[in-house]
């Protein structure tokens, strides 16, 4: 963690995203959006990040995914509406998909996808980022696109 000299250069980042204790935490939907572009950095840097907004314009969703099979579906809280992720759909049937829990137990999460391109911009990695409704807890789940095109997966968040 960082140093006393630095917590006053680090105020206003410490304001935004609370990485005191053992997670990471936001307050609304740019911090998950922050969150996001830390923790792919050093991997698959995001390119694009889009929020998953059910057609009814819901923003809370409980989250199905099998990281191995890369998959994950969401489903709006406010009318239950499920829609697949990215290419999730193709992957669907062979997967063990796994209810999303936050550690303090709530299953409810605003979501983010963030994708990192490639040169030629077709998606080579996507990360799924969840907000706890709850408790503010920022998590992902992430998986690799290794075929194109796969430009279309942008409008399936
Ligand atoms: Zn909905
Ligand atoms: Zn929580």
């Amino acid at each position: 963690m960082m140093g006393p000299d630095r917590l006053g250069q680090s105020s206003q980042e410490a304001r935004v995203i609370d990485r005191s204790g053992q997670w990471w935490s936001g307050e609304d939907f740019d911090d998950l959006a922050e969150y996001l572009r830390v923790v792919t950095a050093e991997g698959y840097p995001a390119d694009r990040i889009l929020q998953s907004v059910c057609s009814c314009g819901g923003t809370t969703h409980r989250l199905d995914a099998d990281p191995v099979e890369s998959v994950a579906q969401r489903t709006c809280v406010a009318c239950g509406t499920s829609a697949f992720i990215a290419d999730s759909d193709e992957h669907w049937s062979a997967a063990r998909p796994e209810r999303w829990h936050c550690a303090c137990g709530n299953d409810t999460a605003e979501l983010g996808v963030a994708f990192s391109l490639r040169s030629d911009g077709e998606v080579r990695w996507i990360t799924v980022g969840q907000r706890c409704t709850r408790c503010g807890l920022l998590d992902v789940v992430d998986w690799k696109i290794d075929y194109g095109p796969s430009t279309h997966l942008l409008a399936q968040v």
